[in-house]
């Protein structure tokens, strides 16, 4: 049995689905601040709260556990700036938590939900793993904190670990039975897409002065479909005995903000109102993956290499929410 913390959530619920699809239990630890109970369809629940070790302990109970795969997390840069506490208490305290009732239940094996944030600004694009971490954001440094006592406790424990350093996560399950659902939604591509559906009276583009050719900020996009497999085939390394590791999960290719805008333009056939907005505090210029290390160590590589792929599914994604 596969325990999923925050298997209700965005990218939780497509890695629940694809391992569910190829025969494998899952046990969903969920408090459903941000995740959502309909996206939780093919495993066992236990609704409960990382920052309540009763609530953690029962999450273990009945089964044996093999790997703990680890979603849990609050996940808004701006709100992280505001509100730290939130983050060093839910990230940081919870992701504690967690790892004392996997020792308690003698379960040595987790994947963890890493960030390209925790690069900050990096000296080289595409960024290998080997650029130092930096973070610029509290959200990023509670995930590089997160990092460091995995390292630890790789050290020091029989615990083995694989970080997924995850870049601009996107699109949707192509059967459209889940997607990304935030609330507030403050992602580009859904609020583009929004735009677009005449849902919002306008997309702003946060900054257009930028050291890049048109101005606005590169991001490399990846399919949540892609990410999916990418942690099964992390979790099928870590059960074979594959040895700890952080790793880049990207697709080696960005995309601007305006490239971004037009593209939507483009897919839907809609034109919407652009505006130019201010920078928002804490946006690296460019963020570009170098993902050989995944290639490598995982034998993974995205299937939706076309942003244009990806924008569709989550075009066709949001056309089912609307209806
Ligand atoms: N962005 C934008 N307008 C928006 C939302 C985002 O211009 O309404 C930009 C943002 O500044 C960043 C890129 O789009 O450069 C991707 O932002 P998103 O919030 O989707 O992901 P992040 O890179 O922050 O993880």
């Amino acid at each position: 049995m596969i325990l999923i913390t925050g298997g209700a959530g965005y990218i939780g619920s497509h890695t629940h689905k694809l391992l569910a699809s190829q025969g494998r239990h899952c046990r969903i630890f969920d408090n459903f601040s941000t995740g959502h109970k309909d996206f939780v369809k093919w495993g066992e629940l236990v609704e409960g709260d990382l920052l309540n070790p009763a609530d953690l302990n029962r999450a273990f109970v009945g089964g044996q556990i093999e790997a703990v795969i680890h979603f849990a997390a609050k996940a808004y840069v701006g709100e992280s700036m505001e509100n730290p506490a939130k983050y060093y208490q839910n990230n940081v305290t919870g992701t504690l938590n967690l790892l004392t009732a996997m020792q308690a239940h003698g379960v040595d094996k987790i994947l963890f939900s890493s960030t390209c944030a925790v690069y900050g600004v990096p000296n080289q694009v595409p960024i290998t793993e080997s650029e130092v971490p930096r973070p610029i954001n509290v959200y990023g440094r509670t995930k590089r904190m997160i990092e460091q006592i995995l390292e630890d406790y790789s050290d020091a424990y029989r615990l083995k670990y694989t970080a997924l350093r995850y870049f601009n996560a996107a699109g949707a399950d192509l059967d459209l039975e889940i997607g990304e659902r935030h609330q507030p939604e403050t992602h580009a591509i859904p609020l583009a897409i929004e735009a677009a559906m005449g849902l919002r009276p306008s997309f702003t583009i946060f900054g257009q002065d930028y050291p890049t050719p048109d101005g606005t900020c590169i991001r490399d996009y990846i399919h949540v479909a892609d990410l999916a497999r990418a942690h099964q085939l992390a979790l099928d390394r870590l059960l074979a005995g594959g040895d700890s590791l952080k790793v880049n999960l990207g697709c080696n290719q960005g995309l601007s903000v305006l490239e971004l805008v037009q593209q939507v333009k483009e897919l839907s056939g809609r034109d919407f109102k652009v505006v130019q907005g201010q920078r928002r505090p804490g946006d690296p210029a460019e963020l570009c993956a170098d993902n050989q290390m995944a290639s490598q160590e995982l034998g993974w590589k995205p299937q939706f290499e076309d942003p244009r792929s990806i924008i569709k599914s989550a075009w066709d994604w949001h056309q089912k929410e609307n209806h």
